[in-house]
């Protein structure tokens, strides 16, 4: 069975490597639409939760042996919820029921928990919630127990925090005679038509992980009427997340002192076009290899700085390509760095053991990669927003001042155009000048996406009021 998990991981985590790298290459480029960004941002965060439910595949077998441990890190937690909001929001949405998101109390900047295992609980819940709701719709609820007023704020802030999240719908809800059952592995309750559509293993994993973090998860429902599913769990706040390195990745434009050639051999060619596309325009040099044989070969040949090499590949692969390449002294001190979309720990080490320097999991996360290569290639970055002078640059800086949703309106004359539209609920009209906003100048961005959003929504009566507000500036 293990064997066969590894399998389907390794296949499935592949095809993800492709999907996941344009969405991450395409995040950066500066010169897109509002709507492509938000398009990307989609693929992004859903390829992410593809990711998250294969490594999760894998997790059941450790949670059945009881083997699961949690790994707590610090993140930012109303970008948290936002991420599941949007994938639940899609979900409703192509179901045409309604979905709201309701936060009662302040909600900490960041939090420490286990972030990929409470995403997968919630996103268990209220995808539930949206599976046997037909009509109504799913609120999810996220609080702060017992930190309603405001002068507990900076204490709290650091300090434990006990954090209910609630899922509610108004769906087929479950017979009380049924409930006991719906947390057994395999379970599936109520009407036979609906079994499809799952495996009956997302609440049995839920509950499991509610209680490793130290928690129960609850139900209430009523057949007919809908369903409450809750727990709380004591987590720690902290005033911010750990440097926040997502930040500084995005505004890398290249490296300082000399060319570096990277050779990136992987049989798969949409793996090695991400690869290009990502490390080309940092200014690396590259050459591609299709086995193990052939990277062998161009190694000998160009003698890069670095291999990046798939370990599992036809003729030869990664760990016999690295094993004679050590063997010759020329190439004894070049870096080289694994990939694999196999996680297994023996892969692992067995990349280290054939003389890799480091390894990394496909699919390839940029911040991870170009960690690694500025560690072993001992590179300094040049971040966009510290180089003056060039427009790109510009781009950066800018960007950077502008952060913390700070609003720059446009001119008074686009204003003036924008109240016209807003006042005759030209939604389209509005959609393109906010477009045309983010085109004709970064520190417009705010506002545009803002704009953008509000004409997403429809929200008609908000986008009048917030063009009010700068018609006379
Ligand atoms: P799956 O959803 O894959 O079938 P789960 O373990 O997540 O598996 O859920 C088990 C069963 O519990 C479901 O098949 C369904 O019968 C019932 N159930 C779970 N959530 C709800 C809900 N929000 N409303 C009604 N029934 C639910």
């Amino acid at each position: 069975k293990s064997e066969f998990l590894a399998n389907m991981s390794h296949e499935l985590r592949t095809p993800l490597n492709g999907i996941l790298g344009y969405a991450q290459i395409f995040k950066r480029d500066q010169h897109l639409s509002a709507q492509q960004q938000d398009g990307i941002g989609v693929i992004h965060r859903c390829g992410e939760h593809l990711l998250a439910l294969i490594e999760d595949i894998l997790d059941l077998s450790k949670i059945e042996a009881r083997r699961m441990e949690l790994v707590a890190t610090e993140f930012d937690f109303p970008d948290f919820l936002q991420g599941i909001n949007a994938i639940c929001s899609i979900r409703a949405s192509q179901k045409n029921i309604a979905f709201n998101s309701e936060y009662l109390s302040y909600i900490p900047t960041a939090i420490s928990a286990d972030e990929k295992k409470l995403r997968q609980i919630l996103i268990n819940l209220i995808g539930n919630a949206v599976k046997f709701t037909e009509r109504g719709g799913v609120t999810f609820k996220v609080s702060v127990v017992d930190c309603a007023s405001d002068e507990k704020r900076t204490e709290v802030l650091t300090a434990k925090v006990r954090v209910r999240f609630q899922v509610e719908d108004t769906g087929i809800g479950i017979a009380a005679d049924e409930l006991p059952k719906i947390f057994a592995p395999f379970e599936q309750v109520g009407n036979t038509r609906r079994h499809t559509e799952g495996t009956g293993l997302g609440l049995a994993i839920s509950r499991q992980l509610v209680e490793i973090m130290g928690a129960q998860l609850k139900v209430e429902s009523t057949l007919g009427r809908g369903s409450i599913f809750w727990f709380e769990l004591d987590l720690l706040a902290v005033d911010s997340p750990q440097p926040n390195k997502k930040c500084s990745e995005k505004f890398i434009t290249g490296f300082n002192g000399t060319n570096q050639t990277i050779l990136v051999a992987d049989d798969r060619r949409e793996n090695r076009s991400v690869l290009i596309h990502l490390l080309q325009p940092l200014g690396f040099e590259i050459i591609e290899a299709v086995d193990g044989q052939d990277c062998l070969n161009k190694a000998l040949e160009f003698q890069p700085d670095c291999i990046l090499i798939d370990l599992v590949m036809p003729v030869m692969d990664g760990f016999e390509a690295m094993r004679q390449i050590r063997k010759f002294p020329q190439l004894q001190n070049v870096v080289a760095i694994g990939t694999s979309a196999s996680i297994m720990e023996v892969e692992k080490q067995g990349s280290l053991a054939a003389g890799c320097n480091a390894f990394i999991p496909k699919p390839i996360r940029v911040e991870e990669l170009l960690d690694c290569l500025q560690v072993h290639l001992g590179l300094e970055w040049i971040y966009e927003n510290l180089q003056e002078g060039n427009p790109a640059s510009e781009v950066g800086r800018k960007q950077s001042q502008i952060q913390d949703g700070e609003i720059v309106a446009p001119p008074a004359d686009e204003i003036a155009v924008l109240f016209e539209l807003a006042m005759m609920g030209d939604l389209g009209g509005i959609q393109k000048q906010a477009e045309k906003f983010q085109k004709l100048d970064v520190k417009y961005v705010s506002f545009a996406r803002h704009l953008h959003q509000l004409a997403k929504d429809f929200d008609e009566a908000k986008i009048l009021e917030f063009v009010e507000q700068y018609r006379d500036i």
